[in-house]
């Protein structure tokens, strides 16, 4: 903590009434009585008569009073006043008893004044200091509710943040554009010459766990200029008008070490639209954005600050910070292609040790709609999964079954599924299986599991893409939908009964449904009429509906037609491949996870390769 800060001074005072206040109730009440523990008061009279009767053993002559003790096991001090009795002195002597006066302590001013005040002071701040960073913890992080008016912003300098371009991976667009602000910082009068001038603000957007924080970081270990790094919600404080004061802070810090970079995460904490009527009327926040907004105008980009913001929520960003001398310059980071996956486990897995089989191109075509975060996530978990097997490298195993994991959750120990259950999930998922292989606009079987996972699925059927998918055509829509919808059509067909294992099925399919007439202008009752909007691009697929419920009414009805002609196809597909549907089912009960070879083998009747089976 900054020992500087103004305000200690308050709290240094508040501090020190209470100490004195301490050390004066010790001073009278404590102190005395842990002194006077043992002694007793007795008169001059008795004190007199002890000596006669040779009682005592020793006498100390204080100047105020008089202490003895006794002889034999009597170990209590009397104390009496001190009385004007010069025959004491011969008195003592003939009765052969110790005694002594006491020097008085010349020195004991200055010593008694600082035992007594100065040290219960010095310990008493000391506490007074631990307890307000006990408190300042527990009210989160660094924010600090006790230090007004300055903000935490930590400098980071080049060494700190470690990150350099090279960790991030794919992102090329976005690593260019960054590349010009750091060349930027480097020899300005390049610029200069010209008389370009950099941008002010760059916003990085994109979905989480793209890398925007950690391009950030890399921008900050390319650049060698000091750092600044604070989060949105860092700005929200506990008292009203704390926020624009750390705005202030945090500026006039950048300014004093120009050129430098200012990074702000998640800017969507303070720049929130400020006429979202949910948020209307958030006096503090709405301060705080104004500040901002003051103080990006405020300063000159020539002097070298160059603001960085990331955010996944570009949508709700008040329209004054992206305004041309803001945030005028935007820079997508997108969720990663194919290329981009393979590079970012590539990156990832540096540090790891790899067996002879990994082929990570495998791991990136199974995981489309993966994150770099979601990446670098199986990457560790396939490690894990290595070490506890008590293997020195990481097998491709280990990196399907962690992809598996991120998906699924983790097999399910011990878990007890009676055998007739077991039967109808393997008829499910061959079913799944059937319909994909059987369509010629479904993905390829990757692979068919009954063994259940953690997040509460009971198997599954993995189709992977042979290649990377940007656009998906209505005949691929459908053929997914009805893919879906295979696995209960399985149990119409063999059992005649339904069962409540399609539920997950049931709700993907209806998405893709529902899109494909609602956004995709997939159906030829509404045509090109978009009837849904997506509220926010990059986190999920949530939207509203931008129609009447008489129209919404309809739309439903367009979209159960669809579920109903795929599911027609499905139930269609698996009758005429009945003898296959048994088959493939009793060998997965039996072997309880196939390989999508494997199972294209067994569909064209080919002999089935027993090893190839873990
Ligand atoms: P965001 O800020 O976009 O939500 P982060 O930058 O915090 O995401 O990314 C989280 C983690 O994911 C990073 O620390 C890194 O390990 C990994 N990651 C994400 N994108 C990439 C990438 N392009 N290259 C390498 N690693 C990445
Ligand atoms: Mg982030
Ligand atoms: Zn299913």
């Amino acid at each position: 903590m900054n020992e500087k800060e103004p305000n200690n001074k308050t709290r240094l005072v508040y501090i020190f009434i209470f100490t004195m206040l301490a050390v004066m109730l010790l001073n009278v009440f404590v102190i005395p009585k842990l002194v006077n523990q043992s002694v007793e008061e007795v008169d001059y009279g008795t004190f007199l008569n002890m000596i006669a009767e040779n009682k005592i053993d020793e006498v100390e002559i204080e100047e105020n009073f008089i202490a003895y003790t006794l002889k034999g096991d009597d170990k209590t001090t009397y104390k009496t006043g001190v009385v004007d009795d010069p025959g004491l002195t011969d008195r003592l002597y003939d009765a052969n008893v110790k005694f002594s006066g006491v020097i008085k302590k010349e020195s004991s001013p200055i010593v008694g004044f600082i035992l007594a005040w100065i040290v219960p002071i010095i310990i008493f701040l000391a506490l007074g200091q631990f307890l307000a960073k006990r408190i300042q913890k527990r009210l989160g992080g660094s924010a600090n509710a006790l230090s007004f008016g300055k903000s935490n912003a930590k400098i980071y300098v080049e060494a700190e943040t470690g990150k350099s371009f090279a960790d991030v991976a794919g992102q090329d667009e976005a690593k260019e554009a960054l590349m010009e602000v750091v060349d930027f910082l480097h020899n300005p009068e390049k610029y200069k010459e010209v008389g370009a001038k950099i941008p002010k603000g760059v916003l990085l957007v994109g979905p989480p766990g793209t890398g925007k924080t950690l391009l950030a970081k890399a921008v900050a270990g390319e650049s060698k200029v000091p750092f600044f790094s604070i989060s949105g919600s860092e700005f929200v404080e506990m008292f009203v008008g704390m926020g624009a004061a750390r705005v202030r802070d945090l500026f006039k810090q950048a300014q004093e070490k120009a050129p430098c970079i200012v990074f702000i995460d998640e800017i969507d904490a303070i720049g929130k639209s400020r006429n979202a009527g949910v948020y209307a009327g958030n006096d503090e926040r709405e301060q705080t954005l104004n500040q901002l907004l003051t103080e990006m105008d405020g300063f000159d980009a020539d002097k070298g600050v160059v603001i960085l913001a990331a955010t996944n929520r570009p949508e709700v960003l008040d329209k004054a910070l992206l305004r041309p001398g803001r945030f005028d310059r935007r820079i997508p980071v997108e969720l990663p292609d194919l290329q981009g996956r393979v590079a970012i486990l590539k990156v990832h897995a540096k540090g790891v040790k790899l067996g002879d089989d990994v082929d990570l191109h495998a791991i990136a075509r199974a995981t489309p709609g993966a994150s770099g975060a979601d990446l670098a996530n199986i990457i560790n978990e396939g490690a894990l999964r290595a070490v506890r097997k008590g293997r020195k490298y990481v097998t491709q195993n280990d990196l399907e079954e962690s992809v598996e994991v991120v998906i699924a959750g983790y097999k399910r120990k011990n878990a007890v599924i009676p055998e007739k259950d077991k039967l109808t999930i393997a008829y499910h998922e061959v079913g799944h299986a059937i319909v994909a292989a059987m369509q010629e606009h479904a993905a390829p079987v990757h692979k068919i599991t009954i063994i259940p996972r953690t997040s509460g699925s009971l198997g599954y059927t993995m189709q992977v893409e042979e290649d990377e998918k940007v656009l998906m055509s209505k005949e691929e829509a459908l053929a997914k939908i009805t893919t879906y919808l295979g696995g209960r059509a399985a149990e119409e067909v063999v059992f005649n009964s339904i069962t409540s294992g399609a539920v997950n099925d049931i709700e993907q399919a209806t998405k893709i449904a529902r899109a494909m007439v609602t956004r995709f202008g997939m159906s030829e009752e509404f045509d090109m009429m978009a009837l849904e909007t997506v509220n926010n691009p990059y986190l999920g697929d949530q939207t509203s509906l931008l129609v009447s419920s008489a129209t919404a009414a309809k739309v439903d009805e367009v979209i159960l037609n669809i579920i109903k002609s795929c599911h027609q196809k499905a139930i269609e597909i698996l009758k005429e491949n009945i003898d296959n549907l048994h088959e493939i089912s009793k060998y997965l009960l039996e072997k309880e996870t196939i390989s999508g070879e494997e199972f294209m083998k067994l569909l064209n009747k080919e002999n089935v390769d027993e090893n190839n089976v873990e």
